[in-house]
Formats: C-alpha cells, structure tokens, sequence
C-alpha cells in the first residue's frame, strides 16, 4: 500500500511551497488508493512553536489536505533510542567527544590543505567511555557510494567522500534530522517521499541510514523549487504569503490547491482539475524537471474559474466571511440570487463581496464619472415617468418590468441606455452592473422604488 507523508518543520507558517509538497503527497496517495500522514518535526524545541504546528493543520484543513493520521516528533523520542541502541549494538555508531576546539582547529587545516572540511574519525575507535564529558553520537560512514533512482532528477549518484562520520545525536540528547527523518519513515511504512529538491543531499546521507538499519529506502520524488518571477527562490520579498493570507485574500482553497499541483505538474494542456480527477490523473511521472514561476495573475485566473463555477450556495459559504455585517440580516436565498449576478465578473471573494454590497445597503453615493455622464437633466422627466410606471409593474415578473422601460422609450424617443444607467446608478451608485431587470427582481419593489426615487433627486448631478 502507497503511504506518503507531508513532514513539515513548524518553525514558521506554511508557506506556499510546503502546501505544494503536502498537495502532492496527498494526490499521490490517493491516486494510489493509499495514505497521507502527516508528521509535525517538532524535535528542534527552541524554534518549534505551538502556533506555527497550529497554523500548519489550519492551512491544511482549509484546503481539505486530510490526513489519515497524525504524529508528533517530539513525542517519539523512545522509538529513537531504540533505534540508536541498534546501531550502537551493531557498532554502526560511537559517541565523539571532541571539542569544539579540536573541530574547528582540524576544519582550519583541512581548508588549508584545499580539503572539503570533514571529520576524520578520531574517536571512531575510541576504547573508552566518558561520564562527565559531552559527546555527540556519529554514525560510522560505509565506504560505498550512494546511489538511487528519483522520479524527477532521474539516477542519482554520490560518492562516500561527499560525506563523513555525520552526527546523528546532538550533544544536548535531542536527534538530528536525518535521523529521525529516516526511523519515522521506516516506522510508518512511507514508500515514497516527494518532497523538494533542497534536500537531494540529506537523501545520499538518509540511505546511508537505511543502509544501517537494513531496511529497504523508499521511492523518491525531489521536486524542483518555486520560483518568484524574477527567477530567484520564492520568498518573502516576493510578497509570498502565508497560506491562510491567500484565504484572507478571497482565494477559495479549491482554487489555490489547483494553481499549486499545476505549478510543477501537468496533465496535456488541461488547466482546471476536480478534486476527483486529480486523484484520478497524479502521477509522479509528470513531475517537471524544471522550476516553476509562481505567477500571482495566473492564480488570481483560476480563482475566477472557480468562482464563476461554484454554485451560488456553495459560494455563499466561503464568501460569508467577507460579507459586510449589514448583510447578515439577509436569507441565504436572497443572497444566493445576488450571488448568481455578480459572480461571474469577480477574481476573489473580496470583490465579489464588496461588488454585492449594494444589495445589502443602499449607495451612500453615486460614482462620479458614470453620474456626471448618465444624471443629465434631460433624463429627469423619462425616469420619473420610468418610476411611475414601475409603481404599477410587478417586480416578479421581467416582462412586467421590461414593458415599463419600453413605454418610457416610446413616449420620450430615447434609448434604453438613457434611462437604464441613471437606474443602475441608482441602484448600485455604480453604471458598470449586472443586468438591469435581475437586479430591480432580486431588491423587489419597495427598495428599488426607493433607491429610483433618490437618484432622480439627485438629476441633474452636481459632483461635490
Ligand atoms: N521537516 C523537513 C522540512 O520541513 C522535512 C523534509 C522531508 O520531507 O523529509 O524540510
Ligand atoms: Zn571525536
């Protein structure tokens, strides 16, 4: 069975690029009919924090990235000396007393020399023990070289003298990360682990520990980094975000999960995926070998998909949270409606809640250059004509509404623009809209006739 983990350090919020790892680690399990675990690293105590882990499971619930267990590292520490002792029982691993004197001295030399700087093994053979001196516990590096397969950067090869004597055990007693990395792994029965490309060197040094324990390594996929545009590392100078800032900023998660699994994978040309066709098409195979570019319009494209291809209700519930107090008072039906006429024209929630205020409150005030242009005094007398006939019209039924607009064009030889932008004015205090007769059906008579009655005392406009 497929199992794969998303294993994230919560020493700092999730960014982008780990919701991606985590996006395409839960793909691939559940193409694979198998399971995502998700694994907190939580072994460095003075940079993990509580809020960071908390931010973490947050950004990922919002996403719907669930994982089918959960396990801290911090709570693992018996596992790891089990798996300690085994080395230490296989003579696999001794404990290193040198000071940071004699390291930092021999580093001096061997640069000197033109060395890589690397631990020359002085205690490797060491007869005895130490109760009252410090020591870190190394691991005794085989002369064999590294090698393995990876389904981006295809055969890998390191050689042994890349590597040295690597610590596995700080002098404080806490486990270092390939360590841990590796027992977990084995633990859980990870059989593959696609993560980023930073770290194809900690892999070499994590089959070494395979090696070690006589276990089997898993498949790896390292992908490439993200990119900001200026092709550097993504980072914070590039405005790159938290994940729950992107939700704050009227991103809708489905939305974002879709622009993160295309940047680095693709499926043909196909831009939009369902949930179940991803876990349909995702497949390591189409991993790209080259980095991506995050491109902020590009996501900002695939959000408007989304939000044209919501339904209104389901809308409705992510865009609660931005929807202004002054619509809570209304029904979900009447907002549904409202929904339906603006969604198709907004790239985030954001705008589509402020661009559907209108239908909550009445405009404070008009929109300068549509009222300058459309509240002429030549129009005064259509549209109180317009509103008397609208008196009379039945606001259930467009026809009823549609023939009062005609009569005022016939009567006064104008043109439907003339009198549908000072109403639009009116009932938005913008002249850019959704259709005229949708909007008079979903505010109903009372508001409309109130909001018409109000612009036409505004004719002719008068900019303050
Ligand atoms: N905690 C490591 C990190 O956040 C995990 C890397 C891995 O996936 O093995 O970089
Ligand atoms: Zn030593």
């Amino acid at each position: 069975m497929v199992r794969t983990r998303f294993a994230p350090s919560p020493t700092g919020h999730l960014h982008i690029g780990g919701l991606r790892t985590a996006i395409f680690n839960y793909f691939f399990a559940k193409a694979n009919n198998g399971e995502f675990i998700l694994r907190i690293e939580d072994t460095d105590k003075e940079r993990s924090k509580d809020e960071y882990t908390r931010a973490i499971l947050e950004g990922l619930k919002w996403c719907s990235i669930d994982w089918d267990d959960i396990c801290y590292q911090s709570k693992r520490e018996a596992i790891y000396e089990k798996y300690l002792n085994f080395l230490f029982e296989k003579g696999l691993a001794y404990k290193c007393y040198c000071s940071k004197e004699r390291l930092e001295k021999l580093k001096k030399e061997q640069l000197e020399k033109g060395e890589n700087p690397h631990y020359d093994g002085h205690c490797r053979n060491l007869k005895e023990e130490y109760s009252d001196k410090p020591y870190v516990v190394r691991i005794k590096l085989p002369k064999e070289d590294i090698d393995f397969k990876d389904y981006v950067h295809g055969d890998m090869h390191f050689s042994y003298k890349e590597f040295d004597d690597f610590i596995i055990r700080r002098s404080d007693g806490s486990f270092m990360y390939n360590f841990t990395n590796v027992v977990d792994d084995i633990e859980c029965g990870i059989t593959h682990v696609i993560r980023g490309d930073d770290h194809l060197t900690n892999t070499a040094k994590q089959i070494v520990l395979y090696r070690l324990f006589e276990k089997e390594p898993p498949e790896y996929a390292h992908v490439p980094m993200i990119l900001g545009e200026d092709k550097t590392r993504l980072s914070k100078r590039h405005g790159a975000k938290s994940v729950l800032e992107y939700k704050e900023f009227g991103i809708l998660p489905d939305a974002l999960v879709n622009y993160l699994i295309r940047l680095g994978w693709s499926y043909g040309d196909k831009e939009i995926f369902t949930k179940d066709e991803l876990i349909k098409y995702f497949n390591l195979e189409n991993l790209n070998k080259s980095a991506a570019v995050f491109n902020p319009d590009k996501l900002l494209w695939v959000n408007e998909e989304y939000i044209k291809s919501y339904s209104p209700k389901e809308l409705l519930k992510y865009l609660k949270d931005f929807l202004d107090d002054s619509c809570k008072s209304f029904s979900d039906d009447y907002l549904s409606k409202a929904i339906e006429t603006m969604q198709a024209r907004a790239k985030t929630l954001v705008e589509l809640a402020d661009g559907m205020m209108f239908y909550c409150v009445e405009p404070k005030d008009y929109e300068e250059k549509g009222a300058k242009k459309y509240l002429k005094e030549s129009v005064k007398e259509p549209m109180k004509f317009l509103l008397d006939k609208l008196k009379e019209a039945d606001f259930e039924n467009e026809e009823s509404l549609k023939k009062a607009f005609e009569e005022t064009m016939e009567k006064f030889e104008i043109k439907m623009v003339k009198i549908a932008q000072p109403v639009r004015i009116g009932l938005t205090g913008r002249s850019a809209a959704p259709g005229i007769y949708e909007m008079l059906m979903i505010l109903g008579k009372d508001e409309s006739i109130k909001r018409i009655e109000k612009v036409i005392d505004a004719i002719p406009f008068k900019s303050s």
